[in-house]
């Protein structure tokens, strides 16, 4: 069939609050033109993250009711773990309230002065964790990677003769070797299985634990279905085994490809590694058979992860992306290529050549974007990047604007209207300016930076 459907049909519905322009004017001065000021409530199609944002299915709403509220030894957790292990047979695992507190936990143990930990591209909550300890994130991501018009088929990959060179040279200073799949900072971008071998390979010749940031595995399998050779008529949970066969731990949002709201786990081979790990998450999380999360939560992930894996629903969810991005395409929208798995990346410095990058062109198009459709997108450019801690501020690599889709939340007329509002804006782009600062925070002005039209 041409037409890929939804895999599922609608049980429960969340109404959207529809708003008109006038009143999303006012709102949108009122937020000072930053998008994180709005309440949700006031937004039409929110595209902000795909982190937490996920639809429940049925099944998980209903495990929610069997969650086991004890503190120690709870049923919820033995069948967490029965299904993190199904998919991923590492010996420890341990709970989590979301990825990052498995990061900060991981790094407590194998960071400090000194070192540095290569990936192909870190997200920022892993350098943030990593820095925090005061190591260093590096990353190594292959060249294609960070060229928005390469069409390679897993542009995510480590660029492993570099990773050779950088534990050649640095390998004393290393505690461990990561991997993010998908490459989320790098707008999605999936990692081949022979390139997944191929890093564990190098990790190990130099001796060190090779860890997976494994948030979208599900995705990164299914890519890997449709675009390695030799694996189209593979299933997808063997092709996620064969992913972390060779790796030595992993860390996980279960916020993204676990269907969970919230929650997350490290896991770990190594016994002596995970019994630190443990006795700093009993410090910051929590008990081990709960680490920060309830009963009911670790049921659903329990859950979410059966269906995550399910080939219907990938087919959709890669195609719900590359189908805006072939449309915007057709509207003369520039998008990063291909298009990756949860998130549709607009280049707004080529589609506003007008607006100079320092004065944010990604920013204008994420405000016409609400303005015009009621949409939320996130500015991924000058101002988010181009603040730097001596005050200075410099264009950043790229403006995007990324539109990140929640899981099983919006139906393919949403993708058409969003699709719509863009032909709209594209009509007149050339009436869109650029905006200035006119408050900022000392760092991550993102969140909170107050802006004024030009
Ligand atoms: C979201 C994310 C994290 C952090 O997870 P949280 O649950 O948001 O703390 C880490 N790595 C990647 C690749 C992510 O997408």
């Amino acid at each position: 069939m041409k037409t890929i459907i939804e895999p599922f049909r609608i049980k429960t519905v969340e109404p959207i609050r529809m708003s008109t322009r006038e009143e999303r004017e006012r709102l949108m001065a009122a937020a000072s033109y930053n998008l994180f000021n709005l309440h949700s409530d006031d937004v039409i199609i929110d595209l902000l993250t795909d982190s937490g944002t996920s639809a429940m299915s049925a099944a998980q709403q209903s495990a929610l009711m069997g969650g086991d509220e004890s503190y120690a030894g709870s049923p919820s957790f033995f069948r967490f773990e029965a299904a993190v292990k199904t998919l991923f047979p590492f010996k420890h695992v341990l709970p989590a309230h979301q990825g990052r507190a498995a990061e900060a936990i991981l790094f407590s143990v194998l960071g400090g002065k000194g070192r540095s930990v290569p990936s192909n591209t870190h997200f920022d909550t892993t350098r943030a964790n990593i820095e925090a300890t005061g190591a260093e994130g590096v990353d190594l991501v292959i060249a294609e990677g960070l060229d928005p018009e390469s069409l390679h088929p897993f542009k995510g990959n480590m660029d492993t003769q570099r990773l050779d060179a950088f534990l050649t040279a640095n390998g004393a200073g290393v505690p461990c070797v990561m991997l993010t799949v998908t490459n989320n900072a790098g707008g999605g971008q999936p990692v081949s299985l022979e390139n997944i071998r191929a890093t564990a390979a190098v990790a190990h010749k130099h001796g060190k634990p090779f860890i997976i940031d494994g948030c979208r595995f599900a995705e990164n399998a299914y890519f890997i279905k449709l675009r390695e050779p030799g694996q189209a008529g593979r299933k997808v949970e063997d092709i996620v085994r064969d992913m972390f066969a060779d790796a030595d731990g992993m860390t996980m949002s279960a916020k993204k490809d676990a269907f969970a709201n919230i929650g997350g786990w490290l896991a770990l081979n190594d016994d002596a590694l995970a019994q630190a790990a443990r006795e700093r998450l009993i410090l910051t999380e929590g008990f081990p058979t709960y680490g920060g999360l309830a009963g009911r939560d670790l049921d659903a992930i329990a859950q979410g992860l059966k269906e995550i894996v399910d080939e219907d629903y990938l087919a959709y969810r890669l195609r719900t992306s590359a189908y805006i991005a072939e449309r915007l395409e057709k509207l003369d929208v520039p998008t990063v290529k291909p298009s990756g798995g949860h998130a549709i990346f607009v280049d707004a410095r080529r589609f506003l050549s007008h607006i100079p990058p320092l004065s944010y062109p990604g920013q204008s198009l994420a405000v016409a974007l609400y303005l015009e459709g009621g949409i939320r997108s996130c500015e991924i450019g000058t101002v988010m990047f181009g603040q730097h801690p001596d005050g200075t501020e410099t264009a950043a690599p790229m403006d995007l604007v990324r539109m990140a889709m929640p899981r099983r939340v919006y139906t393919q007329s949403h993708a058409d209207y969003v699709v719509e509002v863009f032909e709209r804006i594209a009509a007149r782009k050339s009436s869109l300016r650029g905006f200035k600062i006119v408050w900022q925070p000392q760092r991550m002005r993102h969140f909170s930076a107050r802006f004024a039209p030009l």
